[in-house]
């Protein structure tokens, strides 16, 4: 089944300069269960993109497609992880959990119920009557992931969601994240800098380009790698190959991402 699809999509910016041409024909089409990693340089339009799927912008030419219906307005359908937690100080964790469900007015002693056992399953259960500052920058990152996740979309956008944590909590996380969501079948689009991210944690990287944003190439992850998970995918064969592979592509596309 096909999740997501997005057909000729393009997209301009307009402002008091003139116009941005921030994604050119976009083809992509995403399955379900699938996890798809976008990769490329600064400003090659990957932001825009996830912006478009969620339905936070609409598309200047094309159509973006979730689940057969085309995205026009943001949709319960698709959750939005982004690098920063934007949790808010003066709820408690539970309550932060909880946000996406009220906004949808579907905050009951059911869905209370589904948010603590997410905390549970995050290892967060402890924390839940705690408020954001007594947590640790991966406790943060996971408690937006349970608030992620309690809405129930069937698309999950990722949006550099490790980038501002150490690197062995962000390891850890890339594993959680791949459990989680491998476990419930959700289907994932993640936006990354890191190669080696990409291709621990997918079944599919895409290559961008900029000026103006475009797919440059896309390369599938071998099985033996699609099957371990993140912290060990690093380790199979083939793994090295395909990250020289793909930073011979990004050299290609316009270097690498500013950090
Ligand atoms: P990426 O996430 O890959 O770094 P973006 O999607 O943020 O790229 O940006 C793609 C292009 O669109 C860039 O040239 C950027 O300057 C431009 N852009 C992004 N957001 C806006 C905006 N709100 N207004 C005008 N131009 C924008
Ligand atoms: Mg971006």
């Amino acid at each position: 089944m096909n999740v997501l699809q997005l057909d000729h999509v393009s997209h301009v910016y307009v402002n008091r300069k003139g116009a941005d041409v921030a994604l050119h024909n976009i083809q992509l089409s995403v399955e379900k269960g699938e996890f798809v990693s976008l990769i490329g340089p600064s400003g090659c339009g990957k932001t825009t993109l996830l912006s478009l799927i969620s339905g936070l912008l609409t598309p200047s030419a094309g159509t973006v497609t979730v689940l057969g219906e085309t995205i026009a307005k943001p949709t319960p359908s698709v959750g939005y992880m982004l690098q920063q937690d934007y949790l808010f100080p003066w709820r408690t964790i539970l309550e932060n959990a909880s946000i996406g469900l009220e906004l949808m007015g579907r905050r009951n002693d059911d869905s209370k119920q589904l948010v603590l056992e997410l905390l549970d399953e995050m290892g967060l259960a402890a924390h839940a009557d705690r408020y954001p500052s007594q947590l640790s920058g991966g406790m943060r990152q996971r408690v937006a992931l349970v608030r992620t996740l309690a809405t129930e979309p069937e698309l999950l956008l990722l949006d550099e969601p490790f980038s501002a944590l150490d690197y062995q909590t962000k390891l850890q996380l890339e594993d959680l994240v791949v459990e989680t969501l491998r476990a419930r079948g959700k289907t994932a689009v993640l936006v990354t800098h890191d190669i080696s991210e990409a291709i621990a944690m997918s079944d599919r990287v895409i290559m961008m380009q900029p000026n103006p944003g475009r797919i440059l190439t896309e390369v599938s992850v071998p099985e033996p790698i699609r099957e371990t998970l993140p912290l060990r995918a690093r380790e199979q064969q083939g793994f090295h190959e395909l990250f020289h592979q793909l930073w011979g592509y990004l050299e290609a596309a316009g270097g690498k991402e500013k950090p």
